[in-house]
Parts: C-alpha cells; structure tokens; sequence
C-alpha cells in the first residue's frame, strides 16, 4: 500500500504573509537588509538560519515554493530554478567532475538528451545510454567512474516506466545517485519516497499547468541542497538559475490544485486511451494493462491520481501524424504545441519537435516511430465531446 499522501502535505502547508496575507508576501527585492554586521557575515557562512543575503542565492518567495515542493516529494529540500532545463543541469553539474561517467535512459527528453550527449564531452564526461527498463544492462553499463544513474519516471515520448526501487537499489549498490526527473507525474508518483536521490522537475509543465511561464526545481537531502547554494562552489549559486522570486508566488498558488489537476488529467487521458484501443488505434499508455510499464506503476503510484494524462499514438507517417493535428487543431480539439500539462489538450509529432535533438537512427531503436504524435489529456469538462471531436477528424484523414 502505498500511504504517503502528497496532496495532504501540500493542504498542510502552514504558508501565510508578513501581515496574514493567505498567499505568502511576493519578495520584491534582489539584495536584504542586515541590522548587525555579524549577521551578514554568518549568512555568508552558512550558519545563521533564517536570514536572506540576496536573492540568487535564496529569496523568500522561493523558500516557499520549495518548502511546498519538499512537502510533495517527501525530501528534505528543494531549489527552484527558472526553467526545468535550469534544474537538471545544476544538479548534473553538481553531482559529476571531469573524466566522471553517466548511465543515461535513451528516451529522455530531447534537451536533457543533448545536454548529456553533446554537452558534457566538454568536460570529458561519457554518458552510456541504456533502455531503462532493462535493469541487467543498467548494471552491465556502470563503471567505476559512473556518477550518476539518470531517467525519467514516465519516459517521453515513449511513456516508458523507470522500475524506481530497482534502480535506486542498483545506485546504492554501487554508492552512486540516482536523479529522476518526475516531470510527467507529480503526484502520481514521489520517486524519493521509492529511493530516488535526487529529483528534477520541469515546472512548465503539469506542477505549474498554466503555461504561462518556464520554470525547474531539484528536490533532494537538505546537505545536497546546501551544496548546489554553496556561495564558494554551488552549482546553482554560481551557475545562477535562480526563478523570478514573482513567478515562484504565481506557481505555490497553482500548486494547491495540482491534485485535482492531475486526477482530470489522468481520467481524460484513460478515457481518451480507452477509446481510441477502441478504434483499432496503436496506442501507448501506462493506463492500459497491456502496455510494458503498467505493472511497475501500479507498484509505485499513488492510485488516486491516476496513470497521468500522456498519451502517444502512432500513426505510421509523419505525413499522416501531420494530417491528423491540423485537422484537430481546426476542429478544436486543441493546440499543436509543443510541452504539457496545460488545461488545453496539446498535441505533437515527437519525432520531428520534443525529441527531434535525438537522431533519427537512435529514434528508430528505441521504437519511436515517424509517426508518432503525443498527446497531453486537458482538464476538458466533456470528454466524449473531446473523443467524437477526434473521430470526425480521423474520418476526413485522406491517404497519403
Ligand atoms: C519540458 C521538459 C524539460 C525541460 O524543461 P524546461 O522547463 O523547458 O526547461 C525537462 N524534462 C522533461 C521531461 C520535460 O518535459
């Protein structure tokens, strides 16, 4: 049974203003005021609690927002960044030196892809790309040099599932970290209660929901928090990813409503899943008993969220995926957009946007066909209206 209840934290959060203000005071102040000079010169240590030196390095907004994230994934800390792309690299950054080795998932997202592949050969770092779920090669893939275990809890675009438990178990076998990047289901799962070290978040995405701006966080161990905000050698506080101290307060109020975001989310996409089986459709879902990575999830989810509100379907040809978004996007099904967990359905060819930084021939191997387009489920009130929306369009597809 699965008892940790990450809505309850979030509903039990204690976060109110300078003057009872409900929604904590917005910190509207890059550098903090000291009364004694000693105090500033203890922040600078690191020993005096409480005190604020300047907003790259911790503001009051976002020690709300990451106090609220912890709370969510049961880890001691949290850091917000102003982009998910922010978060991952710092705590890569962080946890790696020249010469060090990373085991990679092969179907992360594209800019972690690259960033691991095209990037970090400037520091002579080696990443081995592994299919995640095959946890003899994870372990065949680990060197002594090996740093890092990296994936994601849902995979994108191929909605893979990450065996959490598994690899932690093979991360602290050989005194290593394993980073998971949880983007595609808060809530659904808290990979650090299953043994995760680290956790990276895109925040663009379902945790803020609203599309309105892009922004990261790194859940973690408070001693791993304190050394990415290191004034001397952290990550974060050198490399300076720090999010905007007003988005930080706009996105702690959309999180008191991620649980019932997440729930619709995951309900439209069964439903829409369900269907589209129906239809004689190749569909991939986590939600589908058949699909490889349902019974891991089952495992590890907090079944009141659901199996998540992303869905891919493959419909052969880029020419037919193409097709079919145009025709979606006019009858109003949604947007042809690239990211997700927006309140609007949004759909996309992966293979030529999200993952298009991943080469065809690493596409091709690890299944991902041409024409896949991915689906992320809106908050849509009537989803059959959604699902006959679709159907009409399939019915105006021409052969290509
Ligand atoms: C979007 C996304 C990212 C990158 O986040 P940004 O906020 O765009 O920098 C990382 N991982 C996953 C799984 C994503 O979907």
């Amino acid at each position: 049974m699965n008892t940790f209840d990450p809505a309850s934290r979030i509903q039990d959060l204690l976060q109110f203003g300078e003057f009872g203000d409900v929604n904590p005071s917005i910190t509207d102040s890059a550098t903090y005021t000291f009364m004694e000079a000693r105090s500033m010169s203890d922040t600078f240590d690191g020993t005096l609690e409480g005190c604020f030196l300047y907003s790259r390095h911790w503001n009051p907004s976002n020690k709300y927002l990451s106090d609220a994230l912890a709370a969510m994934e049961g880890t001691e800390a949290a850091w917000v960044t102003g982009s998910g792309m922010g978060a991952i690299t710092s705590a890569i950054l962080q946890l790696i030196g020249c010469g060090d080795h990373i085991v990679a998932c092969m179907t992360i997202y594209g800019g972690t892809f690259a960033f691991l592949k095209n990037y970090l050969p400037k520091f002579n770092v080696e990443v081995t790309f592994v299919d995640i779920t095959d946890l003899q090669a994870v372990k065949a893939a680990i060197r002594p040099n090996t740093k890092i275990i990296y994936t994601e809890t849902m995979t994108n675009p191929m909605l893979q599932i990450s065996d959490i438990p598994a690899l932690a178990k093979i991360a602290d076998d050989n005194n290593i970290k394993l980073v998971v990047d949880n983007t595609f289901t808060p809530m659904i799962v808290a990979p650090a209660i299953h043994g995760a070290h680290v956790v990276v978040y895109s925040m663009t995405k379902f945790i803020n929901g609203k599309n309105d701006c892009v922004a990261g966080a790194i859940c973690g161990k408070q001693e791993f928090i304190d050394a990415l905000c290191n004034v001397n050698d952290g990550t974060a506080m050198l490399l300076g990813p720090v999010l905007d101290p007003m988005r930080s307060s706009s996105i702690l109020k959309n999180i008191h409503t991620l649980h019932l975001r997440m729930k619709k989310h995951s309900e439209n996409a069964m439903y829409l899943a369900s269907h589209f089986k129906k239809i004689g459709l190749k569909i991939l879902y986590p939600g589908l008993p058949e699909h490889k990575g349902h019974d891991i999830l089952k495992k590890i989810m907090n079944p009141d969220f659901g199996f998540g509100g992303m869905i891919a379907i493959d419909m052969g040809t880029a020419g037919r995926a193409n097709q079919l978004m145009e025709l979606m996007e006019k009858a109003g099904v949604g947007y042809l957009a690239v990211s997700l967990g927006y309140f609007k359905t949004l759909f996309s060819n992966s293979g030529k946007s999200t993952s298009s930084e991943v080469p065809e021939e690493i596409q091709r191997e690890m299944g991902m066909s041409e024409g896949l387009v991915r689906f992320s489920v809106g908050l849509d009130h009537n989803i059959e209206r959604t699902f006959e929306k679709i159907e009409e369009c399939f019915s105006k597809m021409q052969d290509d």
